[in-house]
């Protein structure tokens, strides 16, 4: 960046710095923001097609999952990251739309360059662009269906949209089922955490064979092999400090002079252990979980009291643990109770996947579950995984909200219809960015059909028919080809919607309102705005053409 001092410019930017402004950069920044667009694009909708991606090393990941794609894709330029980032916050908001989120704010960009072209301003179109996202949640919160929560029937059919076209399909009905159970078991007083959900995969069996484990199960086995496999109607007891004699006195030097005097170190060691043991066994504990070690002299009193005991669990797993299983995590051993202990009516040992793990079920109130997903391969197992993710994230979101939209395109069609007449009750420049807008929302239905091999013209006409009839839940079924109402079939959280919507929005919005673009090196990937033809130093570098007088300057103006 250079300012006039006089006649000396003083120039700010390092060598490698490299500048473009006004039109190059907003051009440059759609071109970014497109690109991404187009690379999920064809996976879109339930007959969307699977991307395979190859990382450096060689591993390969098969997926129609739009934010896994973009996660994997490794963008580096700063424009594309900003579209990235709505599929991620997407992920985070609701687990679900991410793909839908990205088209949009393609399709926003895409609009927003033909404006730009008959010299509608940025600040106006930015302007369009949040009254017509206002609006739009507006209309779709309108048309939203209220839904139960006790409405299983509904709450399955989002659970089973979420995973069409992915590679749990062939088993949504049984999938659906699972993770409508795992949903509604973890929900409580403070909303729904799907963390609380844990999945387990396993590779080898048919996804049918899928289960929901309503309670916890760790990657572990029984600390020792003296103790029992299983227990029943067990009273359990989490620990988080270790079963063991505090190591400051294991180093105590002992004076070895003395036979004696060891002997009575060890005897001494080997009281405290036997009180800590006694400590659970009085308070009535079948099964411990320590979050720490314990000590083999431990390991072999709890065998002795006939106690399941497992070592090392993980931090997330006593949690976990404590929530289904109504347990205080205890960290001071002799203070324990038996108002600290958990229950479940099962605890056992059993193998799967091919190693042992510890299935603690039959609790009470859940309230952390674990779901065990199967498939054929790998590859078909972390899809299917994915798909679940966005299953449960959806469902979640609505219980919550309590607010359904069918799918196929339906709310899409609807905006774009009521946002048109929004668009005329505004007037002005901004109709123009409002109408915009309009056109953008059509994205979805159109790449729906595209995606299902169907002629978009057709199928949008048809649509758009039905919704000036006032029929605002139908939409493009992509199994049958036909226009229908769709509520029933393929429904989702509103909030997958809202949020698609905003999010495309602000990021369209931030980068249509860039001019300048400076960054400190080369920008690398996905940018258009290189152009061949352009001096080194970029389009900046235009302006600095007055100081050819400059005489050895030349060479840097070239250069900021
Ligand atoms: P996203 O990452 O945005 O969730 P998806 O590939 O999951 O992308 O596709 C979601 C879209 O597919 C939504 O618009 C949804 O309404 C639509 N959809 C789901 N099931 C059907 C169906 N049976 N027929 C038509 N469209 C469907
Ligand atoms: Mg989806």
């Amino acid at each position: 960046m250079a300012q006039q001092m006089g006649n000396q410019p003083l120039i700010v930017l390092s060598d490698e710095s490299q500048r473009t402004s006004g039109k190059d950069a907003q051009s440059m920044n759609i071109t970014a923001g497109k690109a991404v667009a187009e690379a999920v694009r064809t996976t879109l909708g339930p007959k969307g097609m699977d991307k395979m991606l190859v990382d450096s090393t060689g591993s390969v990941v098969v997926t129609n999952d739009g934010v896994t794609i973009l996660d994997e894709m490794d963008i580096e330029h700063p424009a594309a990251n900003m579209v990235v980032e709505v599929a991620q916050t997407q992920e985070d908001e609701v687990g679900d739309g991410t793909t839908t989120a990205v088209v949009i704010a393609g399709e926003l960009l895409s609009k927003a360059e033909d404006l730009l072209d008959q010299d509608i301003h940025a600040t106006i179109l930015a302007q369009g662009y949040r009254q017509a996202a206002e609006e739009a949640k507006n209309i779709v919160e309108d048309i939203a269906v209220e839904v139960d929560e006790d409405d299983t029937e509904t709450l399955e059919s989002v659970a089973r949209t979420a995973m069409t076209g992915k590679g749990a399909e062939s088993a949504k009905e049984r999938l659906g089922e699972l993770v409508v159970r795992a949903v509604q078991s973890v929900a409580d007083e403070e909303g729904i955490d799907t963390d609380n959900v844990q999945v387990e995969t396993v590779v080898g069996a048919s996804i049918d064979e899928s289960d929901l484990v309503e309670g916890v199960i760790l990657g572990k086995d029984r600390v020792h092999d003296n103790m029992p496999q299983y227990k029943t109607d067990a009273d359990i007891a989490l620990i988080d400090t270790a079963i063991e004699v505090p190591e400051t006195e294991l180093d105590t030097e002992v004076n070895v002079s003395d036979p004696e005097q060891l002997q009575e170190f060890l005897d001494q060691e080997e009281k405290q252990l036997r009180e800590l043991v006694d400590a659970i066994v009085d308070a009535g504990a079948d099964v411990v979980f320590c979050q720490k070690g314990i000590d083999d002299m431990a390991q072999h009193y709890l065998a002795e009291a006939g106690i399941l005991a497992v070592r090392r669990a993980k931090k997330s797993d006593m949690k976990a643990l404590a929530r289904a299983t109504g347990a205080n995590i205890v960290s001071n051993i002799p203070d324990i109770t038996e108002d600290d202990l958990g229950f479940a009516g099962s605890v056992a040992e059993k193998e799967l996947a091919g190693s042992e793990k510890i299935f603690v079920e039959d609790v009470d109130d859940a309230r952390a579950v674990t779901l065990i997903i199967r498939g054929g391969t790998e590859h078909v197992v972390d899809e299917v995984e994915r798909a679940i993710e966005d299953s449960l994230g959806v469902v979640a979101a609505t219980l919550e909200d309590g607010m359904v939209l069918a799918g196929g395109g339906a709310p899409e069609a609807e905006l774009s219809l009521q946002l048109r007449d929004f668009a005329d009750s505004v007037g002005g420049r901004e109709q123009l960015a409002i109408e915009a807008f309009a056109d953008a929302i059509d994205v979805i239905p159109r790449t729906l059909a595209e995606n299902a091999g169907l002629d978009p013209i057709d199928s949008l006409v048809a649509l758009t028919s039905e919704h000036d009839k006032g029929h605002t839940t139908f939409g493009l079924d992509a199994n049958s080809g036909e226009v229908a109402d769709m509520q029933g079939q393929a429904v989702e959280p509103l909030r997958v919607k809202t949020q698609a919507l905003e999010s495309a929005t602000e990021a369209a919005v931030m980068l249509l309102r860039i001019d300048d673009v400076i960054a400190a090196g080369d920008l690398k990937g996905g940018g258009g705005g290189d152009d061949d033809d352009e001096p080194a130093g970029g389009p900046g570098a235009g302006g600095m053409g007055g100081m050819g007088g400059m005489g050895g300057m030349g060479g840097m103006g070239g250069a900021m």
